[in-house]
């Protein structure tokens, strides 16, 4: 619960694994820090309390992820940006990754801080 006796709206991350190899993910923090673009809706009783990689193909990690983030009772998973865009390597997998989080009875919004 949150200091003021709200709700507190617990969101997750999730994004590739080839980009992390050379993104930190810092405009990811930064957007939600500054709650900006895909974060802009949330308010300060918001955590971000997971940020993970998807794996790697074909995004092995995320059903068993998301089975865990709903015992930690996460409310919103983010699809990161890099898995979005067309400057990165297009991911084959992700409708398989959408469909893994919606089955799984989670909110899930389509990027972070593009
Ligand atoms: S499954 Fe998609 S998001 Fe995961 S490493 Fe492959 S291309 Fe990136």
């Amino acid at each position: 619960m949150a200091e003021d006796g709200g709700h507190i709206t617990r969101i997750a991350v999730i994004r590739c694994d080839i980009v992390s190899e050379t993104c930190p993910g810092v405009g990811c923090f930064k957007a939600f820090n500054k709650r900006t673009v895909h974060f802009k809706d949330y308010d300060r009783n918001t955590e971000m309390v997971a940020f993970f990689t998807c794996g790697g193909c074909s995004g092995r990690r995320v059903h068993r992820l998301v089975k865990s983030l709903l015992r930690h009772g996460v409310d919103v998973i983010h699809l990161s940006s890099c898995m979005q865009m067309d400057n990165y390597p297009k991911c084959p997998h992700i409708e398989e990754i959408k469909r893994t989080i919606t089955n799984a009875g989670i909110k899930m919004v389509e990027g972070t801080h593009h």
